[in-house]
């Protein structure tokens, strides 16, 4: 069996103890196994990071831009290795894989600009013959925990941008799918980075448990679920550290009686059945302003499900893939079941699809559920599944009310022709991430990502300028030449710029 190692100060670093089994989700098949990492090794990457950092550090900006240069070009170039390996780990279509990889890549052309972004703030004569100057310097060893769900792209909305802003990385990315990620990582040494400044380390809540502890680890990026994050979020605080944490999500997406409603169906297909609905920003809930408007989405929407192309990722032309595991297709059949005993209406059924030839593995179909209400599970809580629920209310303002009680705050879309409800949408909405039309208004890669609410612990959002912040600590300098041609003389007063 294949294992998949750690990658520490440039070099493969084999399981010293246990491993995990790694599943083709399309077969249920056990296809590699994974180290998990023991305190040991964990010390071992922060000794190497730490030992890289210095001359990192003080290596010229646009040089280490070089590197993430190459490093794109690599991405590009092995792109179908990559795309194969997300797909047979992860079990998203490859169309899908190929579209995450170039969203993560968009995280590296950012990073490209380092030395732009890097430019701090200068003031001439901020007080008499005094200049003052704020430069941003990176903060050393830091480390991010990726989810399974994002095996390309969130670990590269992460280390890009923290290793060209001068730090030393420690990737440790889902026990799930961890090979591409791996994969990715490694191109970093031949695009010229110097060993032990990007390392991957592999395990489940014990290693990552061994960075949150680790005082070398100055700051640490989490995404994945809102129990995780927020446990992250208070025991790196508790230890001093810089904290971003990524939680879970429940977005929802309005549709207006004005909405073209043709449009709205097939962008929300996408939206809440695109990677099978393990996203998240993939819509799960759809707010429909009025019975009207939701009789015309259902009967809209109910022959695309009926469509939908489903089989294993790795073939071309599918809609979707399998879910990751097979505990989870159980977890998602399981809200299914609940949805139902509750009282909510299964328009649509995807549970006894079965793909020939695979019939182990982790399929389920599209499933609509209308006549959600609120106190139900399935409407409070993330199913991460090829599950939309619909919900019926009677304006605009029930929907926003709805909306800005749920406990996540991650994305949201409105669908209409009104710019008037548009707007008012954007204003009172209580999410980090609004699309007018836009199913999954994920931000380009030189914006920010991040939820409100329950959706995002800490300050600063993922990527883009956020994290050019989250990165890298200010340092505010001031600067007196005094003259010779001046007499100094004692100052009791408190100074002031004027
Ligand atoms: P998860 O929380 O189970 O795991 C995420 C990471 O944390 C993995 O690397 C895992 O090994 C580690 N981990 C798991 N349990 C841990 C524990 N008790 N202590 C410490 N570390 C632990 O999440 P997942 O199932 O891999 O991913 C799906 C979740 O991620 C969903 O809730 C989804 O909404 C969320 N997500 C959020 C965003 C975002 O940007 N907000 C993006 C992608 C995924």
């Amino acid at each position: 069996m294949q294992q998949v190692p750690h990658f520490i100060g440039g070099e493969h670093v084999s399981a010293t103890g246990a491993t995990l089994d790694i599943t083709n989700p399309a077969t249920g098949q056990v296809i590699r196994q994974v180290a998990d990492a023991d305190a040991a090794t964990i010390q071992q990457a922060i000794d190497a990071a730490q030992a890289a950092f210095p001359a990192w550090r003080d290596t010229p900006p646009a040089k280490r831009a070089q590197v993430m240069f190459r490093f794109k070009q690599l991405l590009e170039d092995n792109a179908e290795r990559l795309v194969q390996l997300i797909s047979e780990e992860h079990g998203k279509t490859s169309e899908d894989a190929m579209g995450e990889l170039k969203r993560g890549i968009e995280n590296i052309e950012y990073a490209c600009g380092v030395p732009e972004l890097l430019k701090g703030e200068y003031s001439h004569n901020a007080g008499p013959s005094i200049d003052a100057w704020s430069n941003f310097q990176p903060l050393g060893v830091v480390a991010g925990i990726t989810p399974f769900n994002f095996p390309a792209m969130v670990p590269l909305w992460m280390y890009p941008l923290a290793i060209a802003c001068g730090n030393a990385f420690i990737l440790k990315p889902s026990e799930k799918d961890p090979t591409s990620s791996l994969a990715i990582a490694e191109l970093l040494d031949q695009a010229g980075l110097p060993k032990g400044i990007m390392n991957v380390v592999h395990g489940g809540r014990e290693s990552v448990e061994a960075l949150i502890d680790a005082p070398e680890v100055k700051a640490l990026s989490f995404v994945g679920s809102t129990p995780v994050a927020e446990s992250i979020y208070s025991r790196g605080c508790a230890n001093g550290k810089r904290v971003q944490a990524l939680g879970g999500a429940k977005n929802h997406a309005v549709v207006l009686p004005d909405a073209d409603i043709e449009n709205a169906a097939n962008t929300l297909m996408g939206a809440a059945f695109g990677s099978c609905g393990e996203r998240c920003m993939a819509i799960s809930v759809a707010v429909c302003v009025g019975d009207d408007t939701a009789e015309r989405l259902i009967e809209t929407m109910k022959p695309k499900i009926a469509a939908l192309k489903i089989g294993p990722g790795t073939e071309k032309g599918l809609d979707m893939g399998p879910l990751v595991t097979g505990a989870h297709r159980d977890k998602v059949l399981g809200y299914i079941e609940d949805g139902l005993r509750s009282g909510a209406e299964l328009i649509a059924d995807g549970r006894e699809l079965s793909v020939a030839g695979h019939e182990q593995g982790f399929f389920l179909g599209g499933c609509l559920f209308d006549r959600v209400t609120p106190d139900m599970r399935i409407y409070q809580e993330e199913i991460f599944g090829p599950v939309l629920c619909i919900l019926r209310v009677d304006s605009l303002d029930a929907a926003i009310e709805l909306i800005n009680a749920h406990e996540f705050g991650n994305g949201t879309c409105l669908f209409t022709r009104d710019g008037e409800a548009a707007r008012r949408f954007g204003d009172n909405i209580e999410v980090g991430m609004v699309g007018i039309n836009v199913p999954l208004p994920v931000p380009v890669a030189y914006h920010s990502f991040g939820g409100w609410k329950r959706s995002l612990f800490g300050d600063l959002h993922a990527y883009g300028p956020d994290a050019v912040r989250f990165y890298t600590r200010r340092k505010a300098i001031s600067q007196r030449w005094p003259s010779p041609f001046e007499t100094s003389h004692a100052e009791f007063n408190f100074p002031s710029g004027s």
